[in-house]
């Protein structure tokens, strides 16, 4: 019964593209309480992917826990201890499984649990006795459905990633900066918390990129975000406003450390030349500081324009400098 057509594994190899050729095939778990047919089960699908055998629902989880989510689950209904149903809940209960193709595999009388399962998250079903082609086949569907499934995840996870960061520094983009600081001004308006946000210039920059060249330019940019990062705390967001533009969203900050934090960033970049491709690179930047404040900078847009008076305050004043933009108007900080 479990013989092969001949030529039929290397059919479905060929129409598996390779996807789970070697090194790495494919793990099937086959959960079936009666030994005769987990043992046949197991031939015949060892010609194909690499197989475990479970009698029991607990013996699979175990094998699970043990070494991970299988690359498929292949599992009798009625079996003592807990039905394929049981298992099924557990397997589509649990983060690392929830996605693992499940295959019922059932008796004819079973065609209500059938329905039941399939309803439950079952991907498919088949019906003793058990037609090797037609299961081979159906694995082989589900187990390339489920591939796909897992690369169109990390394509996703990707995109997400290089939608909301920079590619050259690493740290937010505008995009995710607009977001962040909308979510951020409407919090702190509703619990009364203070909101600082930081506008940060390079100055002359131009300059730096026509004396060193743009990929100078480049370096200087990912050396001042790593010279920043560790001013900041971990609840701060740092985001590339464009080009030589950054922006420091700071939740539960007050003016006067905001300035404090600006203080020591402009500094900090004074102090120390940026190296790049052996040159040393003197670099100075200039900072605007506003903060939320009631009836005068209470949403994002105006929060920003806040900061960019003080920012273009200090380019007019001579750059290298903090501006704190205050209920009074700009104040130069020193
Ligand atoms: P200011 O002090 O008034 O800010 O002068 P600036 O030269 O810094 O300002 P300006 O806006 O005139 O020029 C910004 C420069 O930043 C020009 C642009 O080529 C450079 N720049 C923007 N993005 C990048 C980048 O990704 N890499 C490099 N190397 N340069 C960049
Ligand atoms: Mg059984
Ligand atoms: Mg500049
Ligand atoms: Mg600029």
């Amino acid at each position: 019964r479990c013989r092969l057509p001949p030529g039929h594994r290397l059919r479905l190899q060929a129409r598996d593209g390779g996807m789970f050729s070697s090194p790495k095939r494919a793990r099937v778990l086959v959960v079936e309480d009666d030994p005769m047919l987990r043992e046949t089960m197991a031939i015949l699908l060892r010609r194909q992917w690499e197989v475990v055998t479970a009698e029991n629902i607990e013996q699979a989880w175990q094998h699970i826990e043990r070494h991970g989510p299988p690359n498929i689950i292949l599992s009798d209904i009625s079996m003592p201890g807990g039905s394929g149903l049981d298992l099924l809940t557990r397997v589509r209960a649990d983060e690392r499984t929830r996605l693992v193709p499940f295959i019922l595999v059932s008796a004819v009388s079973e065609t209500e649990t059938v329905v039941k399962g399939l309803e439950m998250g079952a991907n498919d079903y088949v019906t003793k006795p058990i037609n090797p082609p037609v299961l081979q086949a159906r694995m082989t569907t589900h187990l390339r459905a489920s591939e796909l499934q897992r690369r169109l995840e990390r394509q996703n996870a990707l995109l997400a990633r290089l939608a909301a960061f920079d590619d050259l520094t690493g740290v937010y983009n505008r995009r995710s900066m607009d977001s962040a600081l909308e979510a951020e001004v409407a919090r702190c308006i509703r619990y009364h918390h203070p909101l600082a946000l930081l506008l940060l210039d390079l100055d002359h920059f131009k300059r730096v990129n026509d004396t060193y060249g743009h990929a100078a330019g480049d370096d200087v940019l990912r050396r001042f975000v790593q010279r920043v990062t560790p001013v900041l705390r971990t609840t701060d967001i740092l985001c590339r406003y464009g080009g030589e533009e950054f922006c420091v969203i700071m939740p539960e900050t007050c003016q006067s450390s905001a300035s404090r934090v600006a203080h020591r960033i402009r500094h900090l970049v004074e102090e120390e030349p940026f190296e790049s491709d052996g040159f040393r690179i003197p670099v100075t930047v200039s900072i605007g500081v506003a903060c939320l404040l009631p009836g005068f900078a209470e949403s994002p847009d105006a929060l920003l324009e806040h900061a960019d008076l003080a920012l273009y305050e200090a380019k007019s004043k001579g750059r290298n400098r903090v501006v704190v933009c205050c209920d009074g108007g700009l104040q130069v900080s020193n």
